[in-house]
């Protein structure tokens, strides 16, 4: 592996020859002045930033270490600085370039024509996963359940996403499977203690020969990814019916990601209707289970992660929660799965704001850095807010996570999860596209992290819930459970009377909540002031020093619809806090 991560450095000389190592090394045997007979020399690099890498993503990070303490993970902190220092070193940074660049692959059969549906993926990917998983990313608050575990996994799982994002999602949803698992006791005995291990084995093998293990979800089928309810794959008993009973499972699954896990949540259709199933990818007598990978999707974005289209000819499952009741046991499951897409969003804000900040600190353009001319500050301090109110509501809600014993607390899990699920996600793509715009023409190119950070941008969004999708469940969790959204006033009311501007906007949301008819037509309306209201609560309680920015910029606005329209704000002091070195 070539770790000679950022071998170009400001004001090194170009030649029209290469500059490989030994030409490197070559002129490093020269004195600096030596004449240049040839001529090969035509320029020197000058105005060119130093990458941004060797930096520690915790200790950098202002609005992480005011989240963390102010949320109750304080005790992780130290932790956390060294998990910061490994995630922002040159090395670690470059492994989340090579596992995007060299995406998985799948053979279906071996060699000599035996089934084997297996993912090969770089070298990289499986480093990012090993250290997922040994820092407990997929398992920490069900192991140790403490004051601050969700803050404090969430903290981590905002880092290693910083490097990639594409390994997240198998362990996100081996994290989410846990309280769905709970849910069936016998299987729960026989899987939850692997699932939970800190070792990561990524060997095609069945489960019972391995300590470690990882979990998908297959709910999507063609006809419907949103109206799982159309779902065709049928379940029929193997012998006797009911939770924690064997199935063979006949249908196909549209999106499969991750497929190379251990089992599976999946949805079928027992005789009561849509129902929730374990699948191993092994049965437990060592054959290979009917479940079969057609193909790998081409994605746009999220490429180190493997998504399949997958048939089930008869794989065996075991039931789940009850028949019938299949989308009220996975719900839990994809409650959790959203909530970290809040995290990884909001990573993916970070990552793009340092990286545009650290590029602006270093270029000049018409003899002035480019972070010291006032239109760039202030597109600069507007992603700053962006990011940090993301973190915000994010750390808010993992707080949150770890106090659902309290009746606020979860009420506004369930509300604040899908408010924040909906609008950090949609606000990524914008933010990603306008970080790669504040570093110019190089930020186009795919060595640098902003094309992967631009192409990741949409998918959080899309999966887990598409936008309509969350507005519409925002809207159930207020109706079903009215006390979702008095959770939510209660939340806002908590910091009021800071700012008249808030004030009238709670007030004409309570307004418009009051009766939920016609909510459709203008749910996108509503969720997005829902979302911002709650945004601005959870800077004012933090009381982060980007609060007022927040509140004249997104409650007081002025109409604008792009990054940089600033009025009355401190931008510099803004950047300067958000600044990685
Ligand atoms: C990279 C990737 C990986 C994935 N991995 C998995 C996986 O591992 N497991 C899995 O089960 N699925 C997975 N999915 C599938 C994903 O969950 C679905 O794509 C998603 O739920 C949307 O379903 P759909 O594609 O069928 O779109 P549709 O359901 O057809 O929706 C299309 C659009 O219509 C909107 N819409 C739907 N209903 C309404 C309505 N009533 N009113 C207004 N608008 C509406 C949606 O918001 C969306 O914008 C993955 C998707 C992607 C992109």
């Amino acid at each position: 592996m070539d770790l000679a991560y950022g071998s170009a450095r400001p004001g090194g000389r170009e030649g029209s020859a290469g500059h490989g190592r030994n030409d490197i090394m070559a002129s490093a045997s020269k004195p600096a002045s030596a004449p240049d007979p040839y001529g090969a020399v035509t320029h020197e690099v000058l105005n060119q930033p130093v990458e941004l890498a060797d930096y520690n993503l915790y200790d950098s990070d202002a609005a992480l270490k005011d989240a963390v303490r102010r949320e109750g993970a304080q005790w992780a902190t130290n932790a956390l600085g060294a998990f910061g220092a490994r995630m922002g070193s040159a090395e670690w940074l470059e492994q989340g370039a090579f596992a995007n660049k060299n995406p998985p692959e799948l053979d279906t059969h071996d060699r000599y024509g035996r089934r084997v549906d297996l993912v090969r993926f770089h070298p990289s990917y499986h480093s990012l996963m090993k250290t997922a998983i040994e820092e407990g990313l997929h398992a920490s608050p069900w192991t140790e359940p403490r004051e601050g575990a969700h803050v404090a996994r969430a903290a981590r799982y905002y880092m290693q996403t910083q490097v990639e994002a594409g390994h997240g999602c198998p362990i996100t949803m081996t994290f989410a499977s846990v309280p769905c698992l709970r849910t069936q006791p016998d299987l729960a005995q026989t899987w939850l203690p692997r699932i939970t291990a800190r070792v990561y084995d990524p060997r095609n093998v069945p489960a019972d020969q391995k300590q470690g293990l990882t979990i998908g979800m297959a709910m999507t089928e063609k006809q419907g990814g949103s109206d799982v309810r159309a779902n065709t794959t049928r379940a029929i008993a193997v012998g006797r019916e009911g939770p924690g009973a064997a199935y063979e499972l006949v249908g196909h699954k549209y999106f499969v990601s991750a497929p190379m896990c251990d089992a599976f949540l999946v949805l079928a259709q027992a005789p009561a209707g849509l129902t929730c199933f374990l699948v191993p990818r092994w049965r437990p007598d060592g054959t290979k289970n009917q479940l079969q990978i057609i193909r790998l999707k081409r994605k746009m974005g999220n490429v180190s992660n493997a998504s399949s289209e997958t048939e089930l000819r008869g794989a065996l499952g075991w039931m789940v929660g009850k028949e019938g009741r299949g989308v009220a046991t996975i719900i839990e499951m994809v409650a959790m799965t959203r909530f970290d897409c809040m995290i990884g969003s909001s990573a993916g804000m970070r990552r793009a704001v340092a990286e545009a900040i650290d590029h602006c600190r270093q270029r000049k353009a018409f003899g002035v850095y480019l972070i010291d001319q006032p239109i760039m500050t202030a597109v600069l301090a507007d992603l700053a807010i962006e990011a940090e109110a993301a973190l915000a509501l994010t750390m808010r809600i993992a707080r949150a996570l770890d106090h659902r014993d309290e009746a606020h607390e979860d009420a506004l899990v369930r509300l604040g999860a899908a408010i924040g699920k909906y609008w950090i996600c949609k606000r990524t793509p914008g933010h990603a596209y306008e970080a790669l715009e504040c570093i110019g023409g190089s930020g186009v190119m795919e060595d640098s992290p902003m094309p992967r950070l631009y192409r990741e941008a949409p998918v959080n969004a899309v999966w887990e819930g598409s936008g309509n999708v969350q507005c519409l469940d925002i809207a159930r969790a207020i109706a079903k459970t009215p006390q979702t959204l008095e959770a939510y006033f209660a939340e806002v009311d908590s910091v009021g009377r800071q700012s008249a501007a808030l004030d009238a906007h709670v007030a004409s949301l309570k307004a418009d909540l009051r009766d939920l008819s016609g909510f459709e037509a203008r749910a996108r309306d509503v969720c997005d002031r829902l979302a911002v209201g709650l945004q601005a609560a959870a800077l004012v309680r933090a009381g982060s020093p980007i609060a007022d920015a927040y509140l004249r910029s997104r409650i007081e606005s002025r109409g604008a619809h792009n990054y940089g329209a600033l009025v009355g704000v401190d931008c510099r002091t803004i950047v300067d806090r958000a600044a990685p070195r």
